[in-house]
């Protein structure tokens, strides 16, 4: 395997990897949430279940919920921004390895900003059509999420069930639909299909793939060696039809189509010159040769560039989804 298949590997591997334990970490901050309600409901026991004297404690879990949701979606969105830079920052060394220049620097201190950019991009919504921002539109999730608990609170009761019995049926809920004891279905049918978790995991995955994708995208806008974005697709069960006729296709930099939500398809720094070639190419500009891409590249200066892909991701007219 070449390097840059190394480093095209490594990346997706990456992107998956802290993808699935952002939605471990988003599982485990549910079942906490629900199992500290179904304790609370344990101690107070049956007759304290007045749905009013509870609404209150149930707003409160919910707040911790929305907070600590939001600190892990943002420590993945920061983790993707992440995994795209990295992928451009070791192709960027490889790349100059052999030429003698030592550019880290500035390197570093634009991908600093791309980093900065991505992530403020996705967490204030500016990404979007819609510019919800990511703790609003994890507040309706939640806000539902609470509909749901206290509807399940309700049937229980309902159902004349002990403290007891009610606070295990919420530990149940908290489970995906497959894994619940079959009682569930049957005394709450309407909650029967209900994944609680699942629109904020989505949210989660889009995001992340969104913060790498961008990030990606704008770290390799000043590199006069990457010559496009190619679409990588996964091409299994998982892949629409969409994503599949994407496959290969190769985008302008600052004209690429952002995933559509629950996407996992992968962004590929398009460099269509060999290693030899682009060796010459460095060779001859050190020698003197005028390269202005080259020059705007080692010199970190991406400004112009990053700010109009920027704006073409941010306008309304471009190929760009809705997002969520
Ligand atoms: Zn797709």
């Amino acid at each position: 395997m070449g390097w840059y298949e190394k480093i095209i590997r490594d990346q997706r591997i990456k992107k998956a990897e802290i993808t699935q334990d952002n939605l471990k970490k988003i599982h485990r901050i549910y079942e906490s949430s629900i199992n500290e309600i179904a304790k609370d409901i344990e101690l107070k026991g049956n007759n304290s279940i007045c749905l009013n004297a509870n609404h209150k404690a149930l707003k409160e879990h919910e707040e911790k919920l929305r907070k600590e949701l939001n600190s892990t979606i943002s420590e993945g969105i920061s983790k993707g921004a992440d995994v795209g830079i990295g992928a451009n920052n070791a192709i960027n060394s490889e790349i100059l390895k052999t030429s003698g220049l030592n550019v880290d620097e500035t390197f570093n201190t634009m991908f600093a900003k791309v980093h900065q950019d991505v992530v403020d991009n996705i967490v204030t919504g500016k990404l979007y059509k819609d510019n919800k921002t990511l703790s609003d539109r994890i507040w309706n999730y939640t806000n539902a999420n609470g509909k749901d608990i206290q509807d399940v609170i309700t049937g229980g009761i309902t159902l004349k069930k002990s403290a007891r019995e009610l606070a295990n049926d919420l530990k149940e809920f908290v489970k995906p639909p497959k894994n619940r004891d079959p009682n569930f279905s049957r005394d709450y049918p309407d909650k029967a299909a209900k994944q609680i978790d699942y629109q904020v995991m989505r949210l989660a995955r889009t995001a992340i793939n969104h913060s790498y994708q961008t990030a990606t995208i704008q770290s390799s806008m000043n590199n006069p060696f990457v010559e496009g974005i190619e679409w990588h697709s996964s091409l299994d069960h998982r892949a629409c039809e969409v994503c599949v006729s994407r496959h290969g296709q190769i985008y302008p930099k600052d004209d690429v189509p952002l995933d559509h939500p629950n996407g996992v398809c992968t962004m590929i720094p398009y460099i269509p010159k060999s290693f030899d070639e682009i060796g010459s190419d460095i060779a001859d500009w050190i020698n003197g040769g005028v390269n202005e891409g080259i020059d705007d590249w080692v010199n970190g200066r991406y400004g112009d560039n990053v700010d109009s892909a920027k704006n073409i991701l941010q306008d309304p007219n471009s190929k760009i989804r809705v997002g969520y």
